[in-house]
């Protein structure tokens, strides 16, 4: 942010989807230190085997002195996500941003894929993009504008590479957005897709990321992921809208 600037998101509100840590968290972070107040959704309400919860995570924001909520959420429950929504409105007044962020990553090849993994991948990353935006587009169109942002893989353009239940996901989510984008330009509302140009070693990079030794010129520290959402989260239907977009190219 330039010193003495307005913050781009004054008066604004998000809801992050998937919060509680990794890309998420940061994405929470950044939009908060850019005005945002947040809701920072997902369902660590206490602490389990991988670091942070929404408690947390929120605690750090109001302390850094941003507005945060910490709002449970399952993302595959559609009475959790609708709570959730109804949390944040009711707290904030209204949403303008969304980031489904949440996700579940399974690298495995198809043949040794169990079946509970690709409904799995399935059920968050695509079902759970689609029930947490279903549930705040009426939110945002009540706003009269805004911008939903939905975190996708560059895995989805690798088809020289395989197929995993991760990818396929991932890409139906991109399907799902480009289309939405169309529907909601009349209600000036931004839809776009957004993903690291690179592996961000998250927590839960590290724990299913298969074993991959990842060179160190692969790595892409996470603040890249929170300064594109914040770039995408200021657009609306005037701006960018309708695309699929990296991380390191889109600020670089
Ligand atoms: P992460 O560290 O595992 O964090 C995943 C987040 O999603 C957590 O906050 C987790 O919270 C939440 N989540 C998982 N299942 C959920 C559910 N059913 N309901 C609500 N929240 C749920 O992963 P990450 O690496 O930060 O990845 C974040 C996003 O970026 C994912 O969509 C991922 O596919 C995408 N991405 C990451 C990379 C990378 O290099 N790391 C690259 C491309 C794309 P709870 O467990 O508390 O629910």
């Amino acid at each position: 942010m330039t010193p003495g600037a307005p913050d781009p998101l004054s008066g604004r509100v998000a809801f992050v989807a998937g919060a509680s840590r990794g890309i998420g968290a940061t994405v929470a972070r950044h939009l908060a230190a850019a005005g945002a107040s947040v809701a920072v959704a997902a369902r660590s309400e206490v602490l389990g085997k991988l670091p942070g919860t929404i408690g947390s995570v929120a605690a750090q924001i109001n302390d850094a002195g941003g507005q945060a909520l910490p709002v449970a959420c399952d993302v595959t429950s559609e009475s959790s996500v609708q709570n959730a929504v109804d949390a944040t409105v009711a707290e904030f007044g209204g949403i303008d941003i969304l980031v489904a962020n949440a996700g579940v990553l399974w690298l495995g090849p198809i043949e040794t894929t169990p079946l509970k993994r690709w409904q799995l991948c399935l059920d968050v990353n695509l079902t759970g993009v689609f029930l947490v935006t279903r549930a705040v587009i009426p939110h945002v169109r009540a706003r009269g504008g805004g911008s939903l942002i939905a975190v996708t893989t560059t895995g989805v353009g690798m088809t020289d590479s395989g197929a995993n239940a991760y990818w396929v996901s991932k890409a139906a989510a991109e399907r799902l957005y480009l289309g939405l984008a169309a529907d909601l330009r009349g209600d000036n509302v931004a839809v776009n897709c957004l993903s690291p140009s690179r592996v961000v070693l998250t927590e839960g990079w590290q724990a299913g990321g298969a074993g991959m030794q990842i060179p160190p010129e692969m790595v892409e520290p996470p603040e890249a992921m929170g300064r594109a959402a914040v770039l995408l989260a200021t657009q609306d239907a005037s701006g960018i809208t309708g695309t699929v977009q990296r991380s390191e190219e889109l600020t670089p």
